[in-house]
């Protein structure tokens, strides 16, 4: 029987997520707190519910895609929180980019309920969303990975079961550490090689498929620094919410990663500068100030 999928959180990543789910044919519930955004859903096909408690008492599966971890904690182990209204059975996934220790305990909560819980944060940008090619990192128990695996197949290419619960989330924290020092280190090397009387596009054609060639510079470079518009994407905000969280995933000996506490600092000052709501390609306008002044 297909399942009735409650998503809640309808923002850059999660209304097209829920948008590949319709066209898969899955009956897809929607919530957001922003009305509008339900609006916009409602006219792809789905059934907009004005609060999450009812939309979780009809659905089978609960996926969430909230912005801070702060956000799913209120959301399922609030006052009021939905992991209260579901049903023995129901399975939870997270495809937000949470933290670990916020995921095992929802994780524990939902094992005392009789209920299903999935980590399965998503790489790969509001392009990879919107054509169904998001990679997705899955922790969790592998019998309910493969019953949920035709709801992940409507939203990504890349599946892979990373292990037990909250290994889906660790894998997609590590996976931004090494993106957001990829990033600053494209930036910092752009805004030198301009200065030095080189142009971007060149550089960028040179790096493509050399030794310096990366995701940064295969997509997000020609997006956002060639047009010089970073109103959309994945904000500095947001990556710097990732990069702590990463951060306290400190391993054995208490190790914090140099490169990424680096590259924090440079994320925080763009913030400090009002770029906080802009793509955090826009640190290249950090170093662009550092190297011209
Ligand atoms: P976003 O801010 O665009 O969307 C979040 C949505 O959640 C908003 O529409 C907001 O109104 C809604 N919301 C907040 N609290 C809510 C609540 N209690 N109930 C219902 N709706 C609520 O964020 P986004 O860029 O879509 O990112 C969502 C998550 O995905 C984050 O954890 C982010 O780190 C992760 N992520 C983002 C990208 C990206 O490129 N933007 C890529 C991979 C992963």
């Amino acid at each position: 029987m297909t399942k009735k999928i409650g998503f809640i959180g309808l923002g850059k990543m999660g209304a097209r997520m829920a948008r590949r789910l319709l066209k898969a044919g899955f009956p897809v519930m929607a919530h957001d707190i922003c009305s509008q955004k339900m609006y916009t859903l409602q006219a792809a096909g789905a059934t907009t519910y004005p609060s999450s408690r009812e939309l979780a008492i009809e659905a089978d599966v609960i996926i969430t895609m909230l912005p801070q971890p702060g956000d799913t904690e209120k959301l399922m182990l609030g006052r009021n929180g939905i992991l209260n209204d579901l049903k023995p059975g129901n399975i939870y996934i997270d495809m937000s980019t949470s933290s670990l220790e916020l995921t095992l305990r929802i994780y524990e909560e939902t094992k005392t309920r009789n209920l299903k819980m999935l980590d399965a944060p998503v790489s790969g940008g509001m392009s990879g969303a919107e054509d169904g090619s998001l990679t997705l990192m899955v922790g969790g128990e592998k019998d309910v990975f493969w019953e949920c695996r035709a709801i992940f197949e409507a939203i990504g290419t890349k599946i892979l079961y990373t292990g037990p619960a909250g290994s889906g989330v660790t894998m997609k924290l590590l996976n931004n550490l090494v993106y957001s020092v990829n990033i600053c280190a494209l930036s910092e090397t752009l805004a030198l090689g301009e200065s030095l009387g080189l142009r971007t596009e060149q550089m960028l054609e040179a790096f493509q498929g050399s030794s310096a060639g990366s995701y940064c510079v295969d997509k997000k470079a020609p997006t956002y620094i060639i047009p010089g518009d970073f109103s959309s994407g994945f904000s500095t905000d947001n990556l710097l919410k990732d990069i702590g969280l990463a951060m306290a995933l400190t391993g054995s000996n208490n190790y914090k990663p140099v490169f990424c506490e680096l590259a924090q600092r440079y994320f925080q000052t763009a913030r400090e500068r009002g770029l906080g709501g802009e793509d955090n390609s826009a640190v290249i306008k950090v170093f662009r100030a550092l190297i011209n002044s």
